[in-house]
């Protein structure tokens, strides 16, 4: 259906900016509609997001298996899930904190305590760069209560 021109209802084209029946600017119409739909979709997102705000309000009481394992996450960073004190450990460690370089973590959840394993590379006292497993034993509230293995 090819648009017609809202003052004379003669058929337009998309391109024409003034109609050619009874020269009305078709352009500034176009325009206020386009920023009409802008804000109507703004409008719509805001209240999705209100809702969805409220509705966090209404949520039930988080389980303490869900309240634990939020506890066990705040260990763990979320940008690469290195675990915090553990990075702290390893860096005062090395000759050169610099070469840290994370390579992955992953843990063992055991009741009260989690074994954590973080691989890394580091440069060591002779400038080559090596890689390194560290398995430590924490708490749940993130602490180190051991350092059960360092294999270099
Ligand atoms: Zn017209």
């Amino acid at each position: 259906m090819k648009p017609k021109c809202y003052h004379c209802k003669k058929e337009v084209s998309n391109k024409d900016d003034l109609c050619p029946h009874c020269g009305t600017n078709l352009k500034s119409r176009r325009k206020a509609l386009g920023i009409g739909c802008g804000l109507f979709v703004f409008i719509i997102v805001a209240m999705a997001s209100l809702a969805f705000l409220s509705d966090d309000d209404t949520t039930p009481e988080l389980t303490a298996e869900q309240k634990r394992t939020q506890k066990i996450e705040k260990c763990f960073s979320a940008w690469d899930g290195s675990q915090i004190n553990l990075t702290n450990r390893i860096k005062s460690s090395l000759n050169d904190e610099d070469s840290y370089k994370h390579i992955e973590t992953t843990y063992i959840d055991k009741d009260s305590v989690l074994y954590v394993q973080t691989i890394f590379s580091a440069k060591n006292g002779f400038g080559g760069t090596i890689k390194q497993t560290v398995i430590v034993e924490t708490n749940l509230n993130c602490e180190i209560t051991d350092v059960v293995q360092w294999i270099q």
